[in-house]
């Protein structure tokens, strides 16, 4: 199943893409598959975030070539690290940063969209508690996150994550390519196969510590080649089996 929200002649509303329909419902997939009937063309909807998180945690530095690009040893558990609820942006959306901002940078992750309430998951049970998979960009003010020491303001201005363009069900993550494109070139190059930290055990270290809830995301960290972005640049997380999260930056 491919999972959206959508905004449709001025409403939004979640639905379930089938071919270039989408089968509206009366709740978010989380919650239950419950259709209303409606039926939609595709092509005329605007894509919105496709998750309504309490909580977007993300995990630093999970590919070993990513860490050493940034000066880091591997870490021995998950670095993990918070976005605000005002980051969210849809798909197709524009990122805007403040003046004093000296570099922004892209980084293309995997999420993770949560689909019941999850604590103390064990590794083994973690897909009962996932409801898919979707593109993330974990937009970054590269100079601000080292500036402050630690990583509140750099990663959570306004409109710092772009997610989707839909949450799947149809992937296996354990080994999807990942391509980040800037202006149509690639800038990173990555495989979920190469995480440090596979999602079974991200998801018992978190909820070993808190409570994820329906809808709640985990960006799953960046490969190597995180870079930065200016006013007028498109980027595209594009991952293997799910789609291609477009942004523009103004
Ligand atoms: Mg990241």
């Amino acid at each position: 199943m491919k999972y959206v929200r959508v905004d449709y002649q001025g409403k939004p509303c979640w639905g379930v893409i089938k071919g270039e329909e989408v089968l509206t419902l009366t709740v978010p997939p989380y919650e239950g598959l419950d259709y209303d009937g409606e039926k939609l063309p595709l092509s005329q909807c605007k894509l919105l975030a496709p998750c309504d998180p309490t909580k977007i945690i993300c995990v630093g530095e999970n590919y070993a070539e990513h860490a050493k690009e940034m000066g880091s040893k591997p870490h021995s558990t998950p670095i993990l690290f918070m976005k605000g609820l005002n980051t969210l942006n849809r798909p197709d959306g524009a990122v805007h940063a403040p003046e004093f901002v000296g570099r922004l940078d892209y980084e293309g992750e995997l999420a993770v969209v949560i689909s019941r309430k999850a604590k103390d998951v064990k590794a083994k049970d973690c897909s009962d508690y996932i409801l898919g998979y979707t593109c993330l960009n974990d937009v970054t003010a590269r100079d601000v996150q080292q500036q402050d020491g630690q990583w509140t303001r750099g990663k959570s201005m306004d409109g710092f994550c772009p997610i989707g363009p839909w949450v799947t069900d149809e992937v296996d993550p354990a080994a999807l390519k990942l391509v980040t494109r800037l202006n149509g070139k690639a800038v990173q190059q990555g495989n979920t196969s190469d995480f440090i930290t596979p999602i079974p055990q991200l998801m018992e270290f978190i909820t070993a510590s808190m409570t994820l809830e329906p809808g709640d995301v985990i960006a799953t960290g960046t490969p190597m080649g995180v870079g930065p972005m200016i006013p007028g640049d498109v980027v595209e997380v594009d991952i293997e089996g799910i789609g291609v999260l477009r942004t523009q930056v103004v």
